[in-house]
Parts: C-alpha cells; sequence; structure tokens
C-alpha cells in the first residue's frame, strides 16, 4: 500500500454517466430551522435494531426509567444497546409493529413522566479521541449508535471489521428528492458532524476522512468548510459530489469521490474505504462530548400534505403522527404517507406507527407529488421496447432488461451471472422506463428468491 496518494481524492465533482435527474423538491423543507422536538407522551422503542438478533430487554412493565438509560442489551458483542428516549413508566414490553417493518418487532413502550430527567451513567469524555481504537468502539456499541443513513447497520461492528482501513468516507451527499435531513444537520451542526468525524477515524484507525456533500447543498457545504478549518486536523477533507441519483449510494460515492471500484461480491474495505453517515458520525460525538447515547435523531417531514415541512429533531419511537403535528399538520389530502424518499422509500399504511433510527423522512405525498418524482409507478405496465434506457441508469453497471427476463422465468443461474446480487435497489430504471415496467421490484424479488435457493442448499 502507498501512502498518502493512495488515499488521494479528486477535488473536482465527477460527471458520471449513470444516473437520473429526478427533481429535487428539497428547499420546502429547509425553509424553517431544525426544530426540536419537546419529549412526546408515549414512546415504542424497538428492540430490532438493524441486522442482528434484537437487544434483550432489561426492563419491566412498571418500572421507571429516565431518559437515556439503558433499556435492551445486546444479544451479542458489537450490537448497539437500546436506550430510554424520554424519561417515564415502562407500560409494555411486547411486539409492535414500527414504521418501515411489516411484521411486529419486540418493543418496549414508554408513557413520559413530562420531566425529561436524564440517566446520568454516561459522561462527556473530552479526551476520548486519544483512546484505543477497540476502547473507542465499545463506547460507540455502548452508546446505541448504527447506521443513520437508513441502514441501521451496527457502526461498532462496521468499524471493527474494518478496522485499519485507511479511508473514512462519510456521506453528507443524500441523492433522493425531498429528504434534506442530512444537508439540516451540516448546516446548523457542522462543528458535531467534524468532531464524530475525528472520533470515527480515531475508532477505525484511518489516515483521512473525506465528507462528501452534493453540489447542490450550498449552505451546508460553506458550513462544512468552516469548521473543518476550525478542528485544524489535515486529515480531514470536504468532496463535492454531483447533484445526480444515486450519487449518494455507497459504492457510487467511492466511484465518485476516490475514483475507486468496490469489487463485485467485495466491500468498500476492499478498495481502502469504509463508509459512514454524517448523521452517525454527529451521534459519536454526542455520546463522547454529551454523554448522550442514541436516543434521537433528525427527520425531514415533507411533501404538499403537511403544511410547513421542515427537519425535526425528535426521539427514537415518536408516533409519525406527532412528527406530522409538528410540521403543521395534514393538508390537501395526502395520498400516501412514504418513509424514507421517494425511490427508495416505503409506503406507511398508519401515522399511528412509531419512527425508527431508520426514519430519515416522511412524506405526506399528494397528488402533485406523484407526478413525476418517481414516487408512483403505477402507469400501465408496457411492454419492454428495448430502448436501453434503464442500461444507462444503472449506476452499477447492470443490463436491467436482461435481468428483467430472468426474473421473470425465476432463472436463478441468468440472476447471477447477470449480476442481480450488485443491484442497489435504487429505482432508477424503473424511473426511466417509458414502459412503465417495474423493475426493481422483480430484481429484489429475484435476490430474495436467491438467497432462498442459497439456504435450502446450504
Ligand atoms: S427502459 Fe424499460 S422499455 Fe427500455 S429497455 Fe429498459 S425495460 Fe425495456
Ligand atoms: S438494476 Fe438495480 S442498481 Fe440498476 S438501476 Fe435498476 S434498481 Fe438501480
Amino acid at each position: 500500500m502507498a501512502g498518502d496518494d493512495r488515499i488521494a481524492y479528486d477535488p473536482q465533482p465527477r460527471r458520471p454517466a449513470w444516473g437520473v435527474r429526478v427533481p429535487r423538491r428539497k428547499a420546502r423543507s429547509t425553509q424553517l430551522p431544525l426544530l426540536v422536538a419537546p419529549p412526546p407522551p408515549v414512546v415504542c422503542i424497538s428492540l430490532a435494531q438493524g441486522p442482528g438478533a434484537p437487544a434483550r430487554p432489561t426492563v419491566a412493565a412498571g418500572q421507571r426509567v429516565l431518559c437515556g438509560e439503558p433499556i435492551g442489551e445486546p444479544a451479542e458483542a458489537g450490537l448497539p444497546r437500546v436506550h430510554a428516549s424520554i424519561s417515564g413508566r415502562v407500560t409494555h414490553v411486547e411486539p409492535r409493529l414500527v414504521a418501515g417493518l411489516g411484521v411486529p418487532v419486540p418493543c418496549v413502550v414508554i408513557r413520559g413522566a413530562g420531566d425529561d430527567e436524564r440517566w446520568p451513567g454516561y459522561a462527556p469524555d473530552p479526551a476520548a479521541d486519544g483512546r484505543p481504537s477497540p476502547e473507542l468502539r465499545d463506547g460507540i456499541a455502548a452508546a446505541g449508535v448504527l447506521g443513520l443513513g437508513g441502514a441501521l447497520f451496527p457502526t461498532a461492528r462496521k468499524l471493527a471489521t474494518a478496522a485499519g482501513t485507511p479511508v473514512l468516507l462519510l456521506n453528507g451527499a443524500e441523492c433522493e428528492p425531498y429528504i434534506s435531513c442530512d444537508d439540516m444537520l451540516i448546516r446548523e451542526r457542522a462543528d458535531v458532524v467534524v468532531a464524530g468525524a475525528r472520533l470515527l477515524l480515531a475508532a477505525l484507525g484511518g489516515l483521512r476522512c473525506v465528507i462528501a456533500v452534493k453540489t447542490d447543498m450550498s449552505e451546508a457545504r460553506v458550513a462544512l468548510y468552516h469548521a473543518i478549518q476550525a478542528a485544524g486536523d489535515p486529515r480531514l477533507v470536504q468532496s463535492v459530489v454531483t447533484g445526480k441519483y444515486p450519487a449518494g449510494g455507497e459504492r457510487q460515492l467511492i466511484e465518485l469521490v476516490l475514483g475507486r471500484e468496490v469489487p463485485a461480491g467485495g466491500h468498500p474495505a476492499d478498495a481502502g474505504v469504509l463508509c459512514h453517515n454524517v448523521a452517525t458520525a454527529a451521534a459519536v460525538a454526542d455520546f463522547f462530548q454529551r454523554g448522550q447515547p442514541l436516543i434521537s435523531r433528525i427527520v425531514t417531514v415533507t411533501g404538499g400534505g403537511v403544511a410547513r415541512p421542515r427537519n425535526i429533531e425528535a426521539r427514537i419511537g415518536t408516533p409519525v403522527a406527532e412528527l406530522i403535528a409538528l410540521a403543521g399538520g395534514y393538508q390537501d389530502e395526502p395520498r400516501r404517507l412514504i418513509m424514507g424518499g421517494p425511490m427508495m422509500g416505503v409506503a406507511l399504511a398508519t401515522d399511528e406507527l412509531p419512527m425508527t433510527g431508520a426514519t430519515n423522512c416522511l412524506i405526506a405525498a399528494t397528488g402533485s407529488d406523484l407526478d413525476g418524482t418517481g414516487v408512483d409507478h403505477s402507469g400501465a405496465e408496457m411492454p419492454c421496447i428495448r430502448c436501453g434506457d434503464c442500461v444507462e441508469a444503472c449506476p452499477a453497471s447492470l443490463l436491467p432488461l436482461e435481468l428483467l427476463t430472468a426474473a421473470r422465468t425465476g432463472n436463478p443461474g441468468e440472476l447471477t451471472r447477470l449480476g442481480v446480487a450488485e443491484c442497489i435497489e435504487c429505482g432508477a430504471c424503473d424511473y426511466v422506463c417509458p414502459s412503465h415496467i417495474p423493475l426493481t421490484r422483480h430484481f429484489i424479488a429475484g435476490k430474495a428468491a436467491l438467497r432462498r435457493g442459497h439456504r435450502e442448499d446450504g
């Protein structure tokens, strides 16, 4: 491995041939400043956080808990601990539905006492970035930090698996239309993101951190520039990438920022890079600088169906309906409630579900939101005309039209040969398809069938 040239990055935004330009519609949720929501009367906190076994509850119904107190211990080392996001009394420990998951998961329900009294068990650690990497990773797991980009992958485990990887790439390039929570985080708390970047770098044992934002995030870019200057740490740099979708995909961002390709079937660490989201970095800083574990996250609440779209820092487990109310309530009869962005998000059946760490955005979508943004794929499906638009759009260099045939015929050999496992389910092919073919849906089903086949063979 060479030295600094191995970790050089290109400060000029690259212009990828792949991807699509989607209407951004982010500005409407960045007009108002970040709202720090008061603790809600009731929270329902999922103990199933990302991949891996759910945490084991350490509280029982009737027990009083303080805000930030552990309520779930990880089933395995390296998985995150779960914390009470408000102070109050536990009313239920039972399986419940939460936003974004179709099946009930173990949850702890807490009725708030209204005092927001903090658990005194964690203290700030001003000398944290000088500590050994394994010690920092233990702290990150104890803090309950997980990938806040949406995947909820346990941060400490990801760091441990890739320990010593030279480049840390912080993803602030949220490329989905409508979502602006990372933009708002950087605008208002760039210093916290930068502090988190240094802590993550220490926990990884890396050499350099590149923080990526998009060309159209001008306020965030300026704030980040000043925060990096103020930190005076030459290991930190900012990179600006195209606004094309899906520039914020992990592999796509590595390609754009570092000019490196993650090998098929490999991991970013194989290309010398580890990616984390900027909000994850901020959560790490919150723990070591303020002694605050992961009890909240920023959620973009937007769409033509809410009166005052904005970003809200909300306690984990807050009902979606409360977040809608904090954004002024419903207006104009929304036709669909979506968690996440319009390209990769999921429709919610009800606003009574509690948010999780993965809830980065809620869109109360009206008819005008659904027109031309990729939200609505319900146009009448027609035969493929082999125009090739999906091939051009695909950021993973796949042949979606060929994959479609393989998926429709359920041919596992062809699906594998055509690389369905490399599909990131971004929906760019659906977006451009003039025949309204729901390609991504077929590929998701094809991947699931392959996984089932592997399990049965194994
Ligand atoms: S974009 Fe749609 S119609 Fe065109 S080649 Fe791909 S699947 Fe066929
Ligand atoms: S094939 Fe997969 S990766 Fe390629 S554009 Fe379609 S959804 Fe995205």
